[in-house]
């Protein structure tokens, strides 16, 4: 059984925290290896990280993982930052160089992640578990996909442990990066990063933003569905329980979800794929 991993973000709201609460509390039965948090660029949800992250720490049910990223603020901030977590235990980090909101134009004062990764290395050396992003279907921004390979290499020599990839739901285009990366000796572990299908529009839109390719059919299979969430959520964790299984019989060293705070579609999928204790039991079972 591969491991796996959660990703939440952090809430603003007194509601939302307790979907969050209830969320974690469903999935950490998975026993996952660890769940991350995300961080807002611009200061915006920076607070909120932090506060999530201490909280699942305290709670000392599974280790959690800050995101933090350049746009977090001066040097000295993400140093402090670096600091609070170090002293409290938190041994794993995913570095980033964070996406600004739009109208917002302040970068910080590192520019890229492979700058994060080494400013991490040099002050807290090697105590922190650094992932890092990558781009199965290359970032949006990237001049060429040769040179995005490039970029990723820096920040794995830079130190990263481990990289997770943006979602994508073409198993190919992840199997192709594993065979670049190989070429260019990049050895670290490569996990895909899973998006439940949930809400058709919002991720349409998030596809779009960050580059991942929605398949022409499965955009119009969804689109057929109309306001019928159930049948999308369905029928989704269908097709995401499919690629799931292709990426681990293809070798996925473990399963990164992006779970939008949400428990049922992760859920059903891990149990399919017999990820967890809980289905584990039924299987010996019978
Ligand atoms: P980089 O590795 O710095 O790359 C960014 C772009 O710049 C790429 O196009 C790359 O090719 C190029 N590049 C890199 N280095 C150089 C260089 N030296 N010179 C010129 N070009 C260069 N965003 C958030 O705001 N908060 C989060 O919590 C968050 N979590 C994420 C978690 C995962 C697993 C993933 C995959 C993404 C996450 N993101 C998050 C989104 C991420 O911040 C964006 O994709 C962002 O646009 C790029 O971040 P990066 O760390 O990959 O940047």
């Amino acid at each position: 059984m591969i491991p796996i991993s959660f990703e939440y973000f952090p809430p603003k709201t007194a509601e939302q925290n307790i979907v969050l609460n209830e969320t974690h509390r469903r999935l950490t039965r998975l026993q996952p290896e660890y769940c991350s948090v995300t961080y807002g660029a611009g200061g915006s949800t920076v607070n909120h990280t932090e506060r999530s992250v201490m909280d699942i720490h305290h709670a000392a049910e599974i280790p959690v993982a800050p995101h933090i990223s350049c746009l977090g603020g001066a040097m000295n901030d993400l140093k402090s930052m670096l600091n609070r977590y170090q002293d409290a235990g938190i041994n794993r980090l995913v570095a980033l160089r964070g996406d600004m909101p739009s109208g917002m134009a302040v970068a910080g004062e590192l520019r890229w992640a492979n700058e994060l990764v080494s400013f991490i290395r040099q002050e807290t050396g090697d105590h922190f578990h650094i992932a890092v992003a990558c781009y199965p279907e290359i970032h949006p921004e990237a001049e060429t996909a040769n040179r995005d390979l490039d970029f990723f290499k820096q920040k794995v020599d830079a130190g990263a442990n481990e990289a997770i990839t943006q979602f994508f739901f073409n198993a190919d285009a992840y199997f192709r990066f594993l065979d670049d990366c190989q070429v260019r000796n990049i050895d670290i572990p490569i996990v895909p990063g899973i998006m439940p299908i949930i809400n058709f529009s919002r991720l349409s839109r998030f596809a779009s933003m960050c580059g991942a390719e929605m398949p022409r059919w499965l955009r119009l299979r969804l689109r057929d569905f109309g306001d019928d969430r159930d049948s999308i959520r369905d029928f989704g964790i269908d097709f995401v329980t499919d690629l799931c299984q292709r990426l681990i019989d293809g070798g996925a060293p473990s399963l990164h979800f992006y779970t939008i705070n949400r428990s049922l579609a992760t859920l059903k999928i891990c149990k399919r794929l017999g990820l967890g204790p809980a289905l584990k039991t039924t299987a010996a079972q019978g």
